[in-house]
């Protein structure tokens, strides 16, 4: 289950079948690309884009995500680093900036695969 989640989300594969990939492109940096998917997968059929507005779900994904991430670093910063708090903050900022293409697709990748079961009989 976990492991299923975990390849369709590293990988950028079909949460049904993982043959299909979801974006067009693997490279969460191509940033005139990372955010275009295919509407359908090649392989199964699975339609990607299950109802308008499907994608809304991910942003509390993604919030998730995002709260995960200043919770670990400011942790990590309070009891190891013990940086200030002006440069904690300066590398926060940087971070979610720079995470945001991969932060996106992993949102995505993860609400779908919380809807679309994995079926090794599609593949
Ligand atoms: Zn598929």
């Amino acid at each position: 289950m976990l492991k299923n989640i975990l390849y369709s989300v590293l990988w950028n594969k079909c949460p049904r079948c993982h043959k299909g990939d979801v974006f067009k492109t693997n490279n969460p940096y191509n940033l005139k690309k990372f955010d275009k998917m295919y509407e359908t997968c090649f392989c199964c059929s699975e339609r990607y884009e299950r109802e308008p507005g499907y994608f809304y779900g991910a942003m509390y994904v993604s919030y998730g995500l995002m709260v995960g991430w200043f919770v670990i670093t400011w942790a990590t910063n309070t009891f190891i680093v013990e940086a200030s708090t002006e440069a904690y903050l300066i590398f926060l900022s940087v971070t979610v900036v720079f995470f945001t293409p991969l932060t996106f697709r992993i949102s995505r990748l993860l609400w779908m695969n919380m809807f679309t079961k994995y079926d090794k009989t599609k593949g």
